[in-house]
């Protein structure tokens, strides 16, 4: 048998929901020589790469650290951690990801109480203070910051005052809204928080920041049952992420994209929190106005869209598949799909980090204007 040729991809923009543009910086830091996972050089690193985290997420929790895997085991490290069997948790759902967080409490034996609201439209606050009322044993408040699926920012600081005031703990989906938009997670009292590294902070995929609350600590080590993961107990966790010099192997960290995270989140701290939030709303702003000359909608009302994931809505009368399939032959240019509800009805235009800049909206408006025509 020969051997198979080298892989050696495109230079795609990426501008969709994910993974996002990676900046040549972290690739190059990727590249860099792998160190042993327990290097007292390495161990430096984790201790920074956390501290660069606690700035992201606007925290000082000492429980702050990547996942050692994509945002989805963030999200059912924050569940499984929290949630023991038999207990109720109010999980807000208006897109798929607001579903999955369902899908992992049933699985943890617990029970979800839903508050349902259409695709499209952001979580009623209303309606999550009825069932709050409405039981009074429910020990979490779960919902998604940013639904990457339909493109609404739901409202977290009044959700997690919400769950403060009814002695719940709140936890936060942040994949797609960590530095793309105001999140900040001691000033709204958020007891957990996860993150994906491949949205706005454009690190290659496979990470999952999380931090989590004194108040979620103290549920931690109170618990009755052990978490029914091994691999996401943060009891064990802590001995490797944890505490100064004693650290135990638990799992290898996947060192070479530590590196890669620990440089997009520097590029972040460069740049300042606030200033990159900034970018994004100024990203939206100069796509949105190009969208509408080309008459394409967006269909998510002002008011709470998000400016790194614009949806669009696809004219009557033109193919989906064939305008994305245009894209990526003619112009290298990767937008995504609808999702669920959305499929075939909506364009989802993502302005992430690395790839939210004004040249790249003016390719992406460019090459739909070509296809479209
Ligand atoms: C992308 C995404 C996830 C899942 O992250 P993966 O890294 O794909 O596992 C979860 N929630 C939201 C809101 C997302 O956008």
């Amino acid at each position: 048998m020969t051997t198979p040729s080298p892989f050696i991809p495109p230079e795609r923009t990426l501008m969709g929901p994910g993974p996002s543009d990676v900046s040549p910086r972290v690739l190059n830091a990727m590249a860099r020589p792998t160190l042993g996972h327990l290097d007292p050089l390495f161990i430096e690193l984790m201790d920074e790469t956390k501290s660069l985290l606690q700035y992201a997420f606007k925290t000082s929790n000492a429980l702050t650290m990547p996942v050692s895997a994509p945002g989805s085991a963030g999200m059912e490290a924050c569940l499984a951690n929290l949630i023991e069997p038999g207990e109720k948790v109010v999980v807000c759902v208006n897109g798929v990801f607001g579903s999955r967080m369902v899908e992992n409490v049933k699985r943890m034996g617990a029970e979800p109480v839903i508050v349902e609201d259409p695709w499209g439209q952001q979580t009623s606050l209303q309606k999550v203070e009825d069932a709050l009322k409405a039981h009074s044993d429910i020990v979490a408040l779960a919902f998604v910051h940013a639904e990457t699926s339909t493109g609404v920012r739901n409202d977290a600081q009044a959700l997690c005052k919400l769950a403060r005031q009814y002695q719940c703990l709140s936890i936060v989906d942040a994949v797609t809204s960590l530095g793309g938009i105001e999140l900040a997670v001691d000033e709204w009292e958020i007891d957990a928080v996860y993150s994906g590294s491949q949205k706005c902070l454009s690190c290659v995929p496979g990470l999952s920041p999380v931090t989590f609350s004194e108040r979620a600590v103290a549920k931690i080590q109170s618990r009755t049952t052990p978490v029914q993961s091994w691999f996401l107990d943060m009891n064990l966790i802590v001995g490797y992420w944890g505490k100064g010099g004693r650290r135990a192997y638990h799992h290898t960290a996947p060192v070479n994209s530590i590196y890669a995270l620990y440089e997009s989140l520097r590029m972040l701290k460069e740049e300042g929190l606030e200033a990159c939030w900034q970018r994004h709303e100024n990203g939206h702003q100069q796509l949105a106005e190009g969208l509408q000359a080309l008459g394409l909608e967006l269909a998510v009302a002002p008011e709470y869209r998000l400016p790194q994931l614009n949806v669009v809505k696809i004219p009557d009368g033109v193919d989906d598949t064939e305008v994305r399939r245009q894209l990526l032959k003619h112009s290298n240019l990767e937008i995504g799909a609808g999702l669920g509800e959305f499929a075939g009805k909506v364009w989802r235009i993502g302005l992430m980090g690395y790839a939210c800049k004004p040249r790249n909206i003016d390719h992406c408006l460019a090459a739909l204007k070509r296809a479209l025509s």
